[in-house]
């Protein structure tokens, strides 16, 4: 079978970073470039119209300082990581330096979940666990 690349079903639907949303979800593919590359997509949460960058899928468009990776490179480099293990305890502000993902950011903390950013994308981790609890 051969793709068939002229004539791309429209309404495909692609993973892409919503704006509105700051998250990664479905999309509807609206408007496709006459070289099949995708234009526009619609998100399927909030139905906002958004412009689709294959380089930039995964990453919002309008990146939040607070949560850019780069920019929390530069903001904490002076910061020693700390390595992360799921009885650790982490605060807002902690680099921590995780075996699987590598150097990340917490900017978010609460309930023994935060939220750290990582050079690729952001993830949730737990903290604080006790041995009984893992
Ligand atoms: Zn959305």
């Amino acid at each position: 079978m051969t793709q068939n690349s002229d004539n791309a079903p429209l309404f495909k639907r692609v993973p892409s970073m919503c704006a509105k949303c700051m998250a990664l979800l479905d999309h509807e593919v609206v408007s496709m470039y006459a070289k099949g590359t995708i234009k526009k997509v619609r998100c399927l949460t909030c139905g906002t119209e958004q412009k689709y960058s294959k380089e930039k899928a995964g990453k919002p468009g309008k990146v939040d300082p607070a949560r850019d990776f780069d920019l929390l490179n530069e903001k904490f480099s002076g910061n020693k990581p700390q390595r992360y293990s799921m009885t650790g305890l982490f605060k807002l502000g902690d680099v921590i330096d995780h075996n699987t993902f590598g150097r990340g950011f917490v900017v978010s903390a609460l309930n023994k979940r935060m939220e750290v950013i990582f050079s690729d994308q952001p993830r949730i981790l737990v903290f604080d666990r006790k041995e009984m609890d893992i």
